[in-house]
C-alpha cells in the first residue's frame, strides 16, 4: 500500500488499483477529522455515538480531499451477513447523510454504475475492495468472523459474476487493514463455528490455549475465500497492518473496548 498525507487526512492506497485511471479508491485513517476522544478524530461512522455534525464535517472533508461529491457516498447499515447489494442509479448516496437511510442489511455492494463510491465502515474488521477492468465493475466488502463465515467475499465475486458477466481471473482485489491474529483472541463457540464451517483449515485458529481460546487470522480465511472463487493470487494486494497493533492510525474496536469510531474503504468508477 502506498500512504499519501494531504493538508489534513492520511490516506492509504493499493497499488494494483492505483494503476487503473478509470476509478478512485481509498482507505482512509483516523488522523485529519474534527471528532474528539474516542472518536478522534477522522470518525465516519454515524452509528456509533459521535456528533454526528462532526461526523459529516469528517466525510465531507475526505470526499473532498478525494474529489468525489458528497452525495456520491454510498453506505451500508451493515449487519455482518453475507449479504451483497447490487447499486444502481437510485442507489447513489444512500446513508451519505443519514444512517436511517442506508442501505438496509447488507455488508458488501458491487455496482457498475459510474459516480457512485461504494464505502464501507470499518474497525478490525477486513475491508476489501473489488475492481474488474474488463467489465467495469467495482464491489466492496467487509468481513469480521460472522461475515467470513458467511462467505461474503465469495457472494461478493459471485455478485459480480452473475450480475455483470465479470471473470474471477480479471478482478483485482485490495485487502485494507485489519485486526491480525497478533491480536485478535476468540473464544471456544467462535472457534468450533469456524471449524464447522472450514473442517479442513487448521492455520485460521492459532495459539489455541488449554481454555479453548485461539486467535484467529480473518486475513487468512478471507484469502482463501477469494482464491476458491478464482480471484489470482497475484491480482490480490494485502495491507498485512494490524488494526489493533496501531490505534493510533486505525480504529481498533477491540483496542478500544468497542468504544470508538469507523475508518473506511471506498471505490468509484470516477
Ligand atoms: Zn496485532
Amino acid at each position: 500500500m502506498i500512504k499519501k498525507k494531504t493538508d489534513f487526512v492520511t490516506l492509504l492506497f493499493f497499488e494494483n488499483l492505483l494503476k487503473h485511471q478509470e476509478i478512485k479508491h481509498f482507505i482512509s485513517t483516523r488522523t485529519g477529522g474534527f471528532s474528539t476522544l474516542p472518536y478522534n478524530s477522522l470518525n465516519l461512522g454515524l452509528h456509533v455515538g459521535d456528533a454526528p455534525e462532526k461526523v459529516m464535517k469528517n466525510r465531507k472533508r475526505l470526499a473532498a480531499t478525494m474529489g468525489i461529491p458528497l452525495h456520491h457516498l454510498t453506505i451500508g447499515q451493515q449487519i455482518h451477513s453475507g449479504n451483497v447489494a447490487v447499486i444502481s442509479e437510485e442507489l447513489r448516496g444512500k446513508g451519505c447523510g443519514h444512517h436511517d437511510e442506508a442501505v438496509k442489511d447488507t455488508d458488501a455492494m458491487v455496482t457498475n454504475v459510474p459516480n457512485i463510491c461504494l464505502v464501507i465502515l470499518v474497525a478490525d474488521c477486513v475491508p476489501m475492495l473489488f475492481f474488474d477492468p474488463v467489465r467495469n465493475v467495482i464491489g466492496v466488502a467487509h468481513a469480521g468472523w460472522k461475515g467470513t463465515l458467511q462467505s461474503v467475499a465469495l457472494h461478493t465475486v459471485s455478485a459480480m459474476e452473475n450480475g455483470f458477466g465479470s471473470s474471477p481471473h480479471n478482478i483485482i482485489v485490495g485487502m485494507g487493514p485489519s485486526i491480525g491474529p497478533c491480536c485478535y483472541e476468540v473464544g471456544p463457540e467462535v472457534i468450533s463455528q469456524i471449524r464447522t464451517i472450514f473442517p479442513t483449515s487448521t492455520e485460521y485458529i492459532l495459539n489455541e490455549s488449554r481454555d479453548g481460546k485461539g486467535y484467529l487470522d480473518l486475513c487468512k480465511a478471507n484469502l482463501d475465500q477469494l482464491l476458491d472463487a478464482g480471484i489470482e493470487r497475484k491480482n490480490i494486494e494485502m495491507a498485512m497492518k494490524c488494526t489493533c497493533h496501531n490505534p493510533d492510525v486505525f480504529f481498533s474496536y477491540r483496542h478500544q473496548q468497542g468504544e470508538t469510531g469507523r475508518f473506511g474503504a471506498g471505490i468509484s468508477i470516477s
